[in-house]
């Protein structure tokens, strides 16, 4: 929690400043005042169109209770941002069998951070004492084998690889044989993530997933869209995209520390309806934490 709140830190300073710089300059609760609310907003990267329900939502309840001063204004808008996150009702717990083998699917664009989330959530797995075998299906990107590797020696898990430019399919065919005749617990499997070229992507993730299912036909358990918070409004635009070629059942938000603005959580379970369920918050092994909303935006207001 600690370093939860520590790596936020660049995050609350644009997201909290701005609100705080905008509270600070309240005179009273006029037209001005819920313009600029909803200015403050969407420069914090919450979208326009939740920019607007929100400040229209806030305007009726700061009527309804005579709102006067700043404090009661701060609680007003900070509970409103944890219920628009909250009213989606989305689980946010991984879907983890209890007994038998759990497989996750990774997949997002290049460089979002697919690999590094592998590396981190397979090591909290082996310290749960699970065991843990990764599947290195992002065979398209050079030295994304090599990548997937190195985080796995890091923990002592072992890797199922291909060749580079290789059949991903059949790298997932044998990690999944692997993961049942030897009794794995967890199966991580990363793909490349190719969105320039949607139609291969999807004939692509369409394959694995159908040799996942003939092994295991409850499986995937997840399908974890990996998104990088600092692209902001793309992230959203993205995992639109994503969720066309391939159903997603959880989102990894990564580079929270270095996101300037907190208000694409808001924009992506709005917009999306899909919880997010872990946020990456570095680039080291255990920067890696689940998603807490309360923490999150209280966290935003500090
Ligand atoms: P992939 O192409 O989706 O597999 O992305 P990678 O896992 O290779 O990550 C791309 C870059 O982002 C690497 O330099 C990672 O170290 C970095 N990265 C991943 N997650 C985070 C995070 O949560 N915070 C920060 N600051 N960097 C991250």
């Amino acid at each position: 929690e600690k370093k939860y709140e520590k790596t936020l830190e660049k995050t609350n300073k644009s997201f909290g400043a701005r609100f705080n710089a905008f509270l600070a300059n309240f005179r009273s609760v006029d037209e001005a005042f819920f313009e600029d609310l909803e200015e403050t907003l969407i420069m914090s990267d919450v979208g326009a169109d939740l920019a607007m329900k929100i400040s229209e939502e806030l305007r009726q309840e700061a009527r309804l209770v005579n709102a006067k001063n700043t404090d009661q204004l701060r609680n007003l808008i900070i509970e409103k941002l944890v219920d628009t996150i909250d009213q989606e009702n989305l689980v946010k717990e991984l879907k983890l069998k209890k007994v038998g083998l759990s497989v996750i699917l990774f997949v997002g664009v290049n460089g979002a951070g697919k690999t590094t989330t592998i590396g981190k959530l397979s090591a909290r797995f082996k310290a749960q004492g699970k065991k843990v075998l990764l599947a290195a299906g992002d065979t398209f990107r050079a030295g994304a084998t090599n990548q997937l590797v190195e985080w796995a020696k890091r923990s002592g898990l072992e890797t199922v690889t291909g060749r580079d430019g290789g059949d991903p399919a059949s790298v997932v065919f044998d990690a999944m044989q692997r993961a049942k005749n030897e009794g794995f617990d967890v199966l991580l499997i990363d793909t490349a993530g190719r969105l320039q070229n949607k139609d291969n992507l999807m004939a692509e993730l369409a394959k694995i997933r159908k040799i996942i299912q003939r092994e295991l036909p409850e499986a995937p358990h997840e399908t974890l869209l990996v998104l990088d918070a600092s692209t902001g409004q793309n992230a959203v635009s993205q995992a639109r995209e994503f969720s066309k070629v391939t159903p997603i059942s959880g989102i990894v938000l990564t580079k929270l520390d270095g996101s300037a603005k907190g208000g694409i959580v808001l924009s992506i379970i709005q917009s999306l309806k899909i919880p997010i369920k872990l946020v990456g918050l570095g680039e080291k092994i255990d920067d890696l934490a689940d998603f807490d909303e309360e923490f999150f935006v209280r966290g935003l207001f500090k």
